[in-house]
Protein backbone atom coordinates (compact mmCIF):
# COMPACT_ATOMS: atom_id res chain seq x y z
CA UNK A 1 0.00 0.00 0.00
CA UNK A 2 1.19 3.33 -1.08
CA UNK A 3 2.37 5.42 1.46
CA UNK A 4 1.20 9.49 2.02
CA UNK A 5 4.06 11.76 1.71
CA UNK A 6 4.44 15.02 2.80
CA UNK A 7 6.32 17.49 4.43
CA UNK A 8 4.71 18.03 7.71
CA UNK A 9 3.04 15.95 9.95
CA UNK A 10 -0.06 17.48 12.25
CA UNK A 11 -0.95 14.93 14.95
CA UNK A 12 -4.83 15.80 16.26
CA UNK A 13 -7.06 18.55 15.16
CA UNK A 14 -7.74 20.40 18.11
CA UNK A 15 -7.35 24.35 18.01
CA UNK A 16 -3.88 24.18 18.27
CA UNK A 17 -3.34 21.04 15.39
CA UNK A 18 -6.31 23.10 13.21
CA UNK A 19 -4.49 25.98 13.33
CA UNK A 20 -1.13 25.82 12.91
CA UNK A 21 -1.99 23.06 10.01
CA UNK A 22 -3.74 25.90 8.46
CA UNK A 23 -1.21 28.48 8.75
CA UNK A 24 1.66 26.55 7.56
CA UNK A 25 -0.27 25.68 4.37
CA UNK A 26 -1.36 29.16 4.28
CA UNK A 27 2.54 29.80 4.20
CA UNK A 28 3.16 27.82 1.36
CA UNK A 29 4.05 24.09 2.55
CA UNK A 30 2.54 20.69 2.53
CA UNK A 31 0.66 19.49 5.76
CA UNK A 32 -1.06 16.51 6.56
CA UNK A 33 -3.65 16.85 9.26
CA UNK A 34 -4.44 13.75 11.12
CA UNK A 35 -7.22 13.68 13.77
CA UNK A 36 -9.31 11.12 15.38
CA UNK A 37 -11.91 14.38 16.03
CA UNK A 38 -13.32 12.18 19.04
CA UNK A 39 -16.24 13.15 21.27
CA UNK A 40 -13.68 13.79 24.09
CA UNK A 41 -15.16 16.34 26.64
CA UNK A 42 -17.30 17.93 23.55
CA UNK A 43 -20.29 18.22 25.68
CA UNK A 44 -18.19 20.56 27.86
CA UNK A 45 -18.66 24.04 26.66
CA UNK A 46 -15.97 26.59 27.15
CA UNK A 47 -15.73 30.41 27.57
CA UNK A 48 -13.25 32.63 25.58
CA UNK A 49 -12.65 36.18 25.84
CA UNK A 50 -12.26 38.91 23.59
CA UNK A 51 -8.35 38.53 22.94
CA UNK A 52 -9.29 35.81 20.91
CA UNK A 53 -10.48 38.12 18.09
CA UNK A 54 -6.89 38.93 16.57
CA UNK A 55 -6.26 34.99 16.58
CA UNK A 56 -9.18 34.77 14.84
CA UNK A 57 -8.83 37.14 12.19
CA UNK A 58 -5.60 36.00 11.63
CA UNK A 59 -7.45 32.20 10.87
CA UNK A 60 -9.77 34.92 8.63
CA UNK A 61 -12.57 33.30 11.19
CA UNK A 62 -13.89 35.95 12.83
CA UNK A 63 -16.98 35.73 10.55
CA UNK A 64 -17.52 32.39 11.50
CA UNK A 65 -17.51 33.21 15.15
CA UNK A 66 -21.79 33.50 15.31
CA UNK A 67 -21.33 29.60 14.15
CA UNK A 68 -19.65 28.41 17.17
CA UNK A 69 -19.77 30.53 19.72
CA UNK A 70 -22.67 32.38 21.70
CA UNK A 71 -22.13 36.16 23.31
CA UNK A 72 -22.83 35.73 26.92
CA UNK A 73 -23.05 38.82 29.62
CA UNK A 74 -20.62 38.99 32.13
CA UNK A 75 -20.11 36.31 34.67
CA UNK A 76 -22.06 36.26 38.03
CA UNK A 77 -18.42 35.94 39.97
CA UNK A 78 -18.51 34.77 43.58
CA UNK A 79 -14.97 34.94 44.42
CA UNK A 80 -13.33 37.26 47.02
CA UNK A 81 -16.53 37.73 49.15
CA UNK A 82 -19.49 34.82 48.88
CA UNK A 83 -21.93 37.40 47.76
CA UNK A 84 -21.95 38.30 43.75
CA UNK A 85 -19.44 40.74 42.26
CA UNK A 86 -20.76 44.21 40.75
CA UNK A 87 -19.94 43.69 37.00
CA UNK A 88 -19.93 46.53 34.75
CA UNK A 89 -22.94 46.21 32.16
CA UNK A 90 -20.26 48.39 29.49
CA UNK A 91 -17.19 45.78 29.86
CA UNK A 92 -16.43 43.66 26.93
CA UNK A 93 -18.47 40.49 26.91
CA UNK A 94 -17.14 36.84 26.13
CA UNK A 95 -18.79 34.18 24.29
CA UNK A 96 -19.64 30.23 25.30
CA UNK A 97 -18.06 28.01 22.48
CA UNK A 98 -19.38 24.96 21.15
CA UNK A 99 -16.24 22.76 20.57
CA UNK A 100 -17.68 20.39 18.56
CA UNK A 101 -18.62 23.40 15.75
CA UNK A 102 -15.73 25.57 16.22
CA UNK A 103 -13.03 22.38 15.74
CA UNK A 104 -14.96 21.55 12.63
CA UNK A 105 -14.91 25.19 11.99
CA UNK A 106 -11.10 25.49 11.93
CA UNK A 107 -10.61 21.92 10.50
CA UNK A 108 -12.77 23.12 7.20
CA UNK A 109 -9.85 26.30 7.08
CA UNK A 110 -7.08 23.86 7.14
CA UNK A 111 -8.80 21.99 4.32
CA UNK A 112 -9.57 24.92 2.49
CA UNK A 113 -6.24 26.12 2.96
CA UNK A 114 -5.18 22.93 1.35
CA UNK A 115 -4.52 20.94 4.00
CA UNK A 116 -4.79 17.10 3.45
CA UNK A 117 -7.50 16.09 6.30
CA UNK A 118 -6.98 12.65 7.79
CA UNK A 119 -9.90 11.69 10.17
CA UNK A 120 -8.31 8.89 12.26
CA UNK A 121 -6.77 8.04 15.12
CA UNK A 122 -3.07 7.77 15.15
CA UNK A 123 -2.14 4.47 17.68
CA UNK A 124 1.21 3.86 17.81
CA UNK A 125 4.06 6.24 18.80
CA UNK A 126 5.62 7.69 15.67
CA UNK A 127 9.04 6.53 14.92
CA UNK A 128 11.90 7.91 13.00
CA UNK A 129 12.74 6.77 9.51
CA UNK A 130 15.84 5.43 8.83
CA UNK A 131 16.30 7.60 5.52
CA UNK A 132 15.29 10.53 7.37
CA UNK A 133 12.30 12.03 8.98
CA UNK A 134 9.14 10.34 10.47
CA UNK A 135 6.48 7.11 10.16
CA UNK A 136 3.06 8.09 11.52
CA UNK A 137 1.04 4.46 11.64
CA UNK A 138 -2.71 5.38 10.81
CA UNK A 139 -5.53 2.66 10.42
CA UNK A 140 -7.46 3.88 7.68
CA UNK A 141 -9.19 1.44 5.04
CA UNK A 142 -7.03 3.61 2.08
CA UNK A 143 -3.76 4.16 3.81
CA UNK A 144 -1.59 2.63 6.74
CA UNK A 145 1.60 4.96 6.56
CA UNK A 146 2.49 8.78 6.39
CA UNK A 147 6.19 9.68 5.61
CA UNK A 148 6.95 13.29 6.94
CA UNK A 149 10.48 15.18 7.23
CA UNK A 150 8.88 17.52 9.81
CA UNK A 151 6.41 16.28 12.91
CA UNK A 152 4.04 18.21 15.18
CA UNK A 153 2.42 16.94 18.05
CA UNK A 154 -1.40 18.61 19.14
CA UNK A 155 -2.82 15.28 20.98
CA UNK A 156 -3.87 17.86 23.78
CA UNK A 157 -2.86 16.80 27.40
CA UNK A 158 -1.74 13.49 26.52
CA UNK A 159 0.97 13.87 23.86
CA UNK A 160 1.52 11.21 21.59
CA UNK A 161 5.64 12.02 21.20
CA UNK A 162 6.26 12.55 25.36
CA UNK A 163 8.64 14.73 26.47
CA UNK A 164 8.23 14.37 30.54
CA UNK A 165 6.40 17.34 32.08
CA UNK A 166 6.85 19.64 35.00
CA UNK A 167 3.51 20.93 37.23
CA UNK A 168 3.59 25.01 37.15
CA UNK A 169 0.58 24.90 39.74
CA UNK A 170 -0.64 22.10 42.07
CA UNK A 171 -2.85 19.23 40.72
CA UNK A 172 -6.72 19.81 39.89
CA UNK A 173 -9.03 17.46 38.94
CA UNK A 174 -12.32 18.32 36.71
CA UNK A 175 -15.62 16.67 37.45
CA UNK A 176 -18.71 17.68 35.18
CA UNK A 177 -21.62 16.94 33.87
CA UNK A 178 -24.59 18.61 32.30
CA UNK A 179 -27.82 19.09 34.45
CA UNK A 180 -31.79 19.02 33.55
CA UNK A 181 -33.17 21.97 36.54
CA UNK A 182 -36.37 21.73 37.26
CA UNK A 183 -37.07 24.97 36.32
CA UNK A 184 -35.81 28.14 34.40
CA UNK A 185 -32.16 28.69 36.25
CA UNK A 186 -30.37 31.87 36.27
CA UNK A 187 -29.18 32.62 32.41
CA UNK A 188 -25.41 34.12 32.84
CA UNK A 189 -21.84 31.78 33.71
CA UNK A 190 -21.29 31.86 37.29
CA UNK A 191 -18.03 31.05 39.02
CA UNK A 192 -17.96 30.93 42.71
CA UNK A 193 -15.34 29.69 44.99
CA UNK A 194 -15.93 26.86 47.53
CA UNK A 195 -14.15 25.76 50.48
CA UNK A 196 -12.72 22.76 48.44
CA UNK A 197 -11.72 24.43 45.41
CA UNK A 198 -14.11 26.31 42.71
CA UNK A 199 -17.38 25.91 40.58
CA UNK A 200 -18.36 27.05 37.02
CA UNK A 201 -21.85 26.83 35.87
CA UNK A 202 -22.84 27.88 32.42
CA UNK A 203 -26.48 27.87 30.67
CA UNK A 204 -27.25 26.02 27.71
CA UNK A 205 -29.47 27.29 25.22
CA UNK A 206 -31.88 24.03 25.60
CA UNK A 207 -32.71 25.21 29.09
CA UNK A 208 -30.18 22.75 30.41
CA UNK A 209 -26.81 23.88 32.37
CA UNK A 210 -23.33 22.55 32.16
CA UNK A 211 -21.44 22.64 35.92
CA UNK A 212 -17.57 21.68 36.08
CA UNK A 213 -16.22 20.82 40.08
CA UNK A 214 -12.75 21.72 40.55
CA UNK A 215 -11.18 20.10 43.17
CA UNK A 216 -7.67 18.64 44.60
CA UNK A 217 -7.36 15.04 43.20
CA UNK A 218 -6.50 14.40 46.75
CA UNK A 219 -10.17 14.95 47.60
CA UNK A 220 -11.70 11.64 45.05
CA UNK A 221 -9.34 9.36 47.10
CA UNK A 222 -10.07 10.94 50.13
CA UNK A 223 -13.64 9.99 49.45
CA UNK A 224 -12.97 6.39 49.64
CA UNK A 225 -16.49 4.37 48.56
CA UNK A 226 -18.22 7.39 47.36
CA UNK A 227 -19.30 7.16 43.67
CA UNK A 228 -18.08 10.27 41.72
CA UNK A 229 -21.71 11.12 41.21
CA UNK A 230 -21.84 11.26 44.99
CA UNK A 231 -18.65 13.54 45.54
CA UNK A 232 -19.78 15.73 42.84
CA UNK A 233 -23.06 16.25 44.11
CA UNK A 234 -21.92 17.21 47.29
CA UNK A 235 -19.17 19.32 46.57
CA UNK A 236 -21.77 21.83 44.32
CA UNK A 237 -24.79 21.32 47.05
CA UNK A 238 -22.36 24.00 49.03
CA UNK A 239 -22.42 26.36 46.15
CA UNK A 240 -24.77 29.58 46.24
CA UNK A 241 -25.40 29.99 42.62
CA UNK A 242 -27.63 26.08 42.78
CA UNK A 243 -29.83 27.26 45.45
CA UNK A 244 -31.97 24.66 45.91
CA UNK A 245 -32.21 23.52 42.51
CA UNK A 246 -30.33 20.31 42.98
CA UNK A 247 -33.45 18.99 44.58
CA UNK A 248 -35.69 17.09 41.77
CA UNK A 249 -33.16 17.95 38.63
CA UNK A 250 -31.50 15.49 36.24
CA UNK A 251 -28.49 14.80 36.02
CA UNK A 252 -26.05 13.06 33.32
CA UNK A 253 -23.14 10.66 33.52
CA UNK A 254 -20.62 12.66 35.38
CA UNK A 255 -17.13 12.44 33.73
CA UNK A 256 -13.47 13.22 35.34
CA UNK A 257 -10.87 14.84 33.68
CA UNK A 258 -7.37 16.50 34.85
CA UNK A 259 -7.14 20.34 34.77
CA UNK A 260 -3.85 20.59 35.68
CA UNK A 261 -1.60 23.44 34.67
CA UNK A 262 1.63 21.51 33.32
CA UNK A 263 4.44 22.72 30.90
CA UNK A 264 6.70 19.95 28.74
CA UNK A 265 10.47 19.79 29.36
CA UNK A 266 10.79 19.92 26.26
CA UNK A 267 8.63 21.31 23.30
CA UNK A 268 10.50 21.51 20.45
CA UNK A 269 13.22 19.96 18.46
CA UNK A 270 14.97 20.02 14.80
CA UNK A 271 12.01 18.31 12.94
CA UNK A 272 9.36 18.30 15.53
CA UNK A 273 6.93 20.38 17.95
CA UNK A 274 5.12 20.13 20.64
CA UNK A 275 1.78 22.71 19.93
CA UNK A 276 -1.46 23.55 22.25
CA UNK A 277 -1.94 21.86 25.40
CA UNK A 278 0.51 19.13 24.75
CA UNK A 279 3.27 21.74 24.65
CA UNK A 280 1.59 23.91 27.94
CA UNK A 281 -1.56 23.41 29.54
CA UNK A 282 -2.72 26.16 31.56
CA UNK A 283 -5.76 25.98 34.87
CA UNK A 284 -9.46 26.57 33.15
CA UNK A 285 -9.74 29.77 35.66
CA UNK A 286 -7.78 32.00 33.32
CA UNK A 287 -10.08 30.67 30.42
CA UNK A 288 -7.13 31.20 28.53
CA UNK A 289 -6.85 27.33 26.98
CA UNK A 290 -8.29 27.82 23.23
CA UNK A 291 -6.51 31.25 23.02
CA UNK A 292 -3.25 30.37 24.02
CA UNK A 293 -3.60 26.81 21.86
CA UNK A 294 -4.52 28.97 18.74
CA UNK A 295 -1.79 31.51 19.67
CA UNK A 296 1.15 28.80 19.93
CA UNK A 297 -0.80 27.31 16.77
CA UNK A 298 -0.46 30.58 14.79
CA UNK A 299 3.26 31.76 15.96
CA UNK A 300 4.66 27.77 15.92
CA UNK A 301 3.86 27.79 12.32
CA UNK A 302 6.19 30.61 11.32
CA UNK A 303 8.39 28.94 13.93
CA UNK A 304 8.24 25.64 11.45
CA UNK A 305 8.28 27.58 7.87
CA UNK A 306 11.72 29.07 9.39
CA UNK A 307 13.34 25.96 10.29
CA UNK A 308 12.43 24.34 6.96
CA UNK A 309 13.44 27.19 4.86
CA UNK A 310 16.76 28.14 6.01
CA UNK A 311 18.23 25.48 8.90
CA UNK A 312 20.65 27.86 9.72
CA UNK A 313 17.79 30.11 11.34
CA UNK A 314 16.66 26.45 13.41
CA UNK A 315 18.17 27.61 16.74
CA UNK A 316 17.07 31.14 16.55
CA UNK A 317 13.32 29.59 15.48
CA UNK A 318 13.88 26.94 18.41
CA UNK A 319 14.73 29.52 20.94
CA UNK A 320 11.81 31.56 20.12
CA UNK A 321 9.48 28.64 20.41
CA UNK A 322 10.64 27.44 23.47
CA UNK A 323 10.85 31.05 25.24
CA UNK A 324 7.05 31.77 24.35
CA UNK A 325 5.98 28.56 25.85
CA UNK A 326 7.80 29.31 29.22
CA UNK A 327 6.96 32.83 28.94
CA UNK A 328 3.14 31.48 28.38
CA UNK A 329 3.87 29.07 32.12
CA UNK A 330 5.56 31.80 34.11
CA UNK A 331 2.57 34.32 33.19
CA UNK A 332 0.29 31.53 33.92
CA UNK A 333 1.70 30.14 37.33
CA UNK A 334 1.75 33.97 38.59
CA UNK A 335 -1.88 35.28 37.58
CA UNK A 336 -3.03 32.38 38.99
CA UNK A 337 -1.92 32.25 42.13
CA UNK A 338 -2.84 35.97 42.41
CA UNK A 339 -6.51 34.85 41.69
CA UNK A 340 -6.45 31.82 43.97
CA UNK A 341 -5.20 34.46 46.61
CA UNK A 342 -8.77 36.36 46.17
CA UNK A 343 -10.25 34.50 48.69
CA UNK A 344 -9.80 35.78 51.95
CA UNK A 345 -12.18 34.01 53.75
CA UNK A 346 -10.08 30.54 52.37
CA UNK A 347 -7.13 31.00 52.79
CA UNK A 348 -6.51 28.68 55.76
CA UNK A 349 -8.07 25.83 54.00
CA UNK A 350 -5.67 23.30 52.37
CA UNK A 351 -6.95 23.77 48.29
CA UNK A 352 -6.39 27.82 48.69
CA UNK A 353 -2.94 28.03 50.80
CA UNK A 354 -1.33 25.25 48.01
CA UNK A 355 -2.48 27.72 45.39
CA UNK A 356 -2.66 31.10 46.77
CA UNK A 357 0.47 33.68 46.31
CA UNK A 358 0.16 37.59 46.80
CA UNK A 359 3.02 39.69 44.45
CA UNK A 360 4.92 41.84 46.47
CA UNK A 361 7.93 42.36 43.95
CA UNK A 362 7.30 45.75 43.16
CA UNK A 363 9.31 45.35 40.11
CA UNK A 364 6.51 43.22 38.48
CA UNK A 365 3.79 46.50 38.97
CA UNK A 366 5.38 50.10 37.68
CA UNK A 367 5.35 52.98 39.83
CA UNK A 368 2.40 55.50 39.24
CA UNK A 369 4.44 57.75 37.07
CA UNK A 370 2.61 61.05 38.46
CA UNK A 371 1.27 63.70 35.49
CA UNK A 372 4.01 64.43 32.93
CA UNK A 373 4.03 67.69 30.73
CA UNK A 374 6.16 68.85 27.87
CA UNK A 375 9.22 70.04 30.32
CA UNK A 376 9.23 66.72 32.22
CA UNK A 377 12.80 65.39 31.71
CA UNK A 378 12.51 61.27 30.90
CA UNK A 379 15.39 58.46 30.60
CA UNK A 380 15.62 54.99 29.60
CA UNK A 381 14.36 53.14 33.02
CA UNK A 382 17.34 51.16 34.85
CA UNK A 383 15.47 48.27 34.35
CA UNK A 384 14.44 48.37 30.79
CA UNK A 385 17.41 46.73 28.17
CA UNK A 386 17.84 46.23 24.85
CA UNK A 387 19.58 43.73 23.28
CA UNK A 388 18.94 41.13 20.02
CA UNK A 389 16.55 38.45 20.23
CA UNK A 390 14.48 35.85 18.57
CA UNK A 391 11.14 37.74 17.31
CA UNK A 392 8.48 37.07 15.15
CA UNK A 393 8.73 39.16 12.25
CA UNK A 394 6.21 39.30 9.16
CA UNK A 395 6.64 35.15 8.09
CA UNK A 396 9.82 34.55 10.35
CA UNK A 397 11.43 34.28 12.57
CA UNK A 398 14.83 36.39 13.19
CA UNK A 399 17.28 38.02 15.75
CA UNK A 400 15.84 41.76 15.99
CA UNK A 401 17.09 44.56 18.32
CA UNK A 402 14.17 44.15 21.72
CA UNK A 403 13.30 45.65 24.82
CA UNK A 404 13.27 43.58 27.98
CA UNK A 405 11.48 45.01 31.72
CA UNK A 406 10.06 43.26 34.26
CA UNK A 407 6.52 44.91 33.90
CA UNK A 408 6.32 43.39 29.98
CA UNK A 409 5.13 39.67 29.23
CA UNK A 410 7.84 39.12 27.10
CA UNK A 411 10.83 41.09 24.89
CA UNK A 412 9.17 43.67 22.88
CA UNK A 413 10.78 44.58 19.46
CA UNK A 414 7.81 46.61 17.45
CA UNK A 415 5.04 48.97 19.00
CA UNK A 416 2.80 48.51 15.87
CA UNK A 417 4.94 49.22 13.09
CA UNK A 418 7.59 51.19 14.52
CA UNK A 419 10.69 49.21 15.98
CA UNK A 420 11.04 49.75 19.30
CA UNK A 421 14.99 50.28 19.46
CA UNK A 422 14.60 53.32 17.21
CA UNK A 423 12.07 55.27 19.57
CA UNK A 424 14.37 54.41 22.37
CA UNK A 425 17.85 55.47 21.11
CA UNK A 426 19.35 58.31 22.85
CA UNK A 427 17.09 57.78 25.69
CA UNK A 428 19.60 56.73 28.03
CA UNK A 429 20.45 60.54 28.74
CA UNK A 430 17.53 62.45 30.26
CA UNK A 431 15.86 64.62 27.88
CA UNK A 432 12.26 66.09 28.05
CA UNK A 433 8.67 64.52 26.96
CA UNK A 434 9.04 67.50 24.35
CA UNK A 435 11.89 67.12 23.16
CA UNK A 436 11.59 62.97 22.68
CA UNK A 437 8.67 63.30 20.80
CA UNK A 438 9.59 66.16 18.54
CA UNK A 439 12.73 63.76 17.75
CA UNK A 440 10.09 61.04 16.54
CA UNK A 441 8.48 63.16 14.41
CA UNK A 442 11.56 64.77 12.87
CA UNK A 443 13.33 61.74 12.01
CA UNK A 444 10.26 60.35 10.32
CA UNK A 445 9.54 57.64 12.98
CA UNK A 446 5.94 58.85 13.82
CA UNK A 447 3.58 61.22 13.65
CA UNK A 448 1.12 59.91 16.50
CA UNK A 449 4.12 60.21 19.60
CA UNK A 450 1.62 60.84 22.40
CA UNK A 451 -0.01 56.92 22.75
CA UNK A 452 3.47 55.81 22.24
CA UNK A 453 4.91 57.89 24.89
CA UNK A 454 1.96 56.99 26.77
CA UNK A 455 2.77 53.24 26.50
CA UNK A 456 6.68 53.48 27.53
CA UNK A 457 5.38 56.20 30.64
CA UNK A 458 2.29 53.45 31.79
CA UNK A 459 5.03 50.08 31.69
CA UNK A 460 7.71 52.50 33.35
CA UNK A 461 10.09 52.26 30.58
CA UNK A 462 10.93 55.74 30.51
CA UNK A 463 10.88 57.12 33.87
CA UNK A 464 10.65 61.19 34.94
CA UNK A 465 13.90 62.58 36.25
CA UNK A 466 15.49 65.31 37.81
CA UNK A 467 18.91 64.69 37.23
CA UNK A 468 19.68 66.48 33.49
CA UNK A 469 22.09 64.67 31.10
C1 LIG B 1 -12.40 20.99 32.49
C2 LIG B 1 -11.76 21.95 31.51
C3 LIG B 1 -12.39 23.15 31.22
C4 LIG B 1 -11.82 24.03 30.32
N1 LIG B 1 -12.44 25.23 30.07
C5 LIG B 1 -11.87 26.11 29.21
C6 LIG B 1 -12.50 27.36 28.94
O1 LIG B 1 -13.57 27.69 29.45
N2 LIG B 1 -11.87 28.21 28.06
C7 LIG B 1 -10.69 27.90 27.46
O2 LIG B 1 -10.17 28.70 26.67
N3 LIG B 1 -10.07 26.71 27.71
C8 LIG B 1 -10.64 25.82 28.56
N4 LIG B 1 -10.01 24.63 28.80
C9 LIG B 1 -8.74 24.35 28.11
C10 LIG B 1 -8.96 23.99 26.62
O3 LIG B 1 -9.90 22.93 26.51
C11 LIG B 1 -7.62 23.53 26.01
O4 LIG B 1 -6.60 24.41 26.39
C12 LIG B 1 -7.68 23.49 24.49
O5 LIG B 1 -8.66 22.57 24.08
C13 LIG B 1 -6.31 23.04 23.94
O6 LIG B 1 -6.39 22.82 22.57
P1 LIG B 1 -5.43 21.70 21.90
O7 LIG B 1 -5.71 21.75 20.45
O8 LIG B 1 -4.05 21.87 22.37
O9 LIG B 1 -5.93 20.30 22.52
P2 LIG B 1 -7.34 19.57 22.41
O10 LIG B 1 -8.45 20.54 22.33
O11 LIG B 1 -7.34 18.58 23.52
O12 LIG B 1 -7.28 18.82 21.01
C14 LIG B 1 -6.50 17.67 20.82
C15 LIG B 1 -7.10 16.89 19.66
O13 LIG B 1 -6.26 15.76 19.38
C16 LIG B 1 -7.08 14.60 19.26
N5 LIG B 1 -6.27 13.42 19.57
C17 LIG B 1 -5.82 13.02 20.78
N6 LIG B 1 -5.10 11.89 20.67
C18 LIG B 1 -5.10 11.57 19.36
C19 LIG B 1 -4.52 10.50 18.60
N7 LIG B 1 -3.81 9.55 19.18
N8 LIG B 1 -4.72 10.48 17.27
C20 LIG B 1 -5.45 11.45 16.66
N9 LIG B 1 -6.01 12.49 17.31
C21 LIG B 1 -5.83 12.54 18.65
C22 LIG B 1 -8.25 14.85 20.22
O14 LIG B 1 -9.38 14.07 19.93
C23 LIG B 1 -8.50 16.33 19.97
O15 LIG B 1 -9.33 16.52 18.85
C24 LIG B 1 -10.57 23.72 29.70
C25 LIG B 1 -9.93 22.51 30.01
C26 LIG B 1 -10.51 21.64 30.90
C27 LIG B 1 -9.78 20.36 31.23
Amino acid sequence: MKPIIAEVAVLGAGPAGASIACRLARLGRDVVLIGDGSPRRRALPESISPGIHPLLDLLNLNDALDTFATECDPPDVRWEEPGPLKYSVSGPSGHLVDRSKMDACLVDAARGAGVQVIATRVGDVPTRRAEGGWLVRIATPIFEEVHVGFLIVATGRKPVLFQGRKRIMPPLLALHSRWKLPYPARTRISVEALREGWVWWAPLADGSCYAVAFMDPLLRRRSGQLSIENIYVAFLSEAAVFGNCLNGSQIDKVRACDASAVLANKVIGSDWMLVGDSAVALEPISAQGIQVALKLGCQGAVVVHTILSDVSSAPVAEMFYRDQCQAIAARHSRATAEFYAGPKRFRHEPFWMARAFRNTNPALRPAPTGSVDVTTLLRLSTDASLRDLPCLIGDRICLQMALEHPSLDGPVSHLGNVAVAALLRGTTQAQTAGELCRSWIRTGITERPLTLLRWFLKNGILAPTDVPG
